[in-house]
């Protein structure tokens, strides 16, 4: 039997530890376990998402409307654009992946951030591409121009606001660079952008404005983040409509079940929702933020649902991550990135509470 020649180089994707792992492993009682790891939001979802879930249980025997007719539409008015400028996802992973099939093979190259969303890799690795990185963590676009110029790559991802270091770009800064940039499918991945949006308003990137003014752009939104239904697995792609075309030609018939639709259709109608969880949001990163300083630690302004902590060089993130977890506490160690730093999801004003007491008593210990 003979795999891929490109899978050689893949390394299978660490997702979130879930908290069933540190039940069994450590035998922490499930309530006393809290998961600031994959930047869920703590405060669950709509409402309305359940009611439509519920309401729907017993369509399981047929299949999902192909269309997605609600969702596009609901979408459509949503961000003003057409429906035929939509692509929907098994969360926008999916979108990621029909994108890097469609355009990439051994001889391309993809361009991306020193540290960003670890998917981009894998998908481009898949389709045997090379991958070219910035020097700097931070999206440095005159650093991206330089090396676009040099290596023309096929795909350059521009993830705003960034996973895991939750900084986001300018969007007067991201259209200078835009606008150079041809002959290449851009990715800019806004999977936070709902919240960096609410926190500063100079950082807000509009699907619309960005299709309208760019042919090459593929934006790419998720109902995992803010929605709170990182469950349903529902993402979105919005660009022009020969970007959308060829990404349907690599869609599985069904991608997105009965129940996701009508979940993220509802939810779409719940602005409310999202906005108390934003609100909240930083309002509780606010107290991580004067943790840090209170603790000397650095820290990376956020635009996000998750703060990234920095260690300095006597503490191992890694080391220090794995104390949290036998106290239940589950968070993000980056040291796979290259950083000594941990990310962690704002949780619940309880939770961060929790965290803030477990950080303290492995500070202690370490
Ligand atoms: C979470 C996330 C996604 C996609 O999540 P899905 O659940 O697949 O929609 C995409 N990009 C970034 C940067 C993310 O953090």
């Amino acid at each position: 039997m003979r795999f891929n020649e490109e899978l050689k180089r893949l390394k299978v994707y660490e997702a979130g530890k879930p908290i069933e792992l540190v039940v069994r492993e450590f035998g922490i009682e499930e309530k006393d376990v809290i998961k600031l790891a994959s930047n869920e939001n703590p405060y669950g979802c709509s409402k309305k998402a359940i009611e439509a879930v519920k309401k729907n249980v017993e369509k399981m025997n047929l299949y999902p409307d192909d269309s997605m007719y609600e969702l596009k539409k609901k979408l459509s008015n949503r961000f003003l654009v057409d429906s035929k400028n939509i692509i929907i996802g098994a969360g926008s992973d999916q979108i990621l992946e029909f994108a890097t099939r469609a355009i990439l093979n051994r001889d391309s190259k993809v361009l991306m951030s020193k540290i960003t969303f670890a998917m981009y890799e894998i998908y481009a690795l898949s389709q045997g591409a090379k991958i070219l990185r910035s020097s700097c963590y931070r999206h440095d676009l005159d650093e991206f121009y330089d090396i676009y110029k040099k290596e023309k790559p096929d795909i350059i991802f521009i993830c705003t606001p960034n996973n895991p270091t939750g900084d986001a770009l300018d969007k007067k800064y991201l259209y200078k660079f835009l606008e150079k940039v041809k002959n290449c499918l851009v990715i800019v991945d806004g999977a936070y952008m709902e919240y960096t949006a609410y926190k500063d308003e100079k950082k807000r990137v509009e699907p619309k404005d960005l299709i309208e003014n760019f042919e090459n752009v593929l934006y790419l939104g998720t109902f995992s983040k803010a929605y709170g239904l990182g469950g349903m697995r529902v993402g979105y792609g919005i660009a022009n409509q020969e970007i959308i075309k060829n990404l349907y030609k690599l869609r599985p018939p069904f991608n997105i079940t009965t129940l996701s639709l009508k979940a993220a259709t509802a939810a779409l109608e719940d602005e409310e929702f999202v906005k108390s969880s934003v609100e909240r949001n930083f309002i509780q990163m606010q107290r991580y933020v004067n943790f840090a300083i209170k603790k000397g630690l650095e820290y990376i302004d956020s635009y996000t649902n998750f703060i990234t902590y920095i260690f300095p060089k006597e503490i191992s993130s890694k080391e220090f991550s794995n104390m949290l977890l036998r106290r239940g506490v589950i968070v993000r160690d980056l040291t796979g990135y290259g950083l000594n730093a941990i990310r962690v999801t704002i949780g619940t004003k309880e939770q961060n509470s929790i965290f803030f007491e477990k950080f303290d008593e492995v500070l202690n210990e370490y």
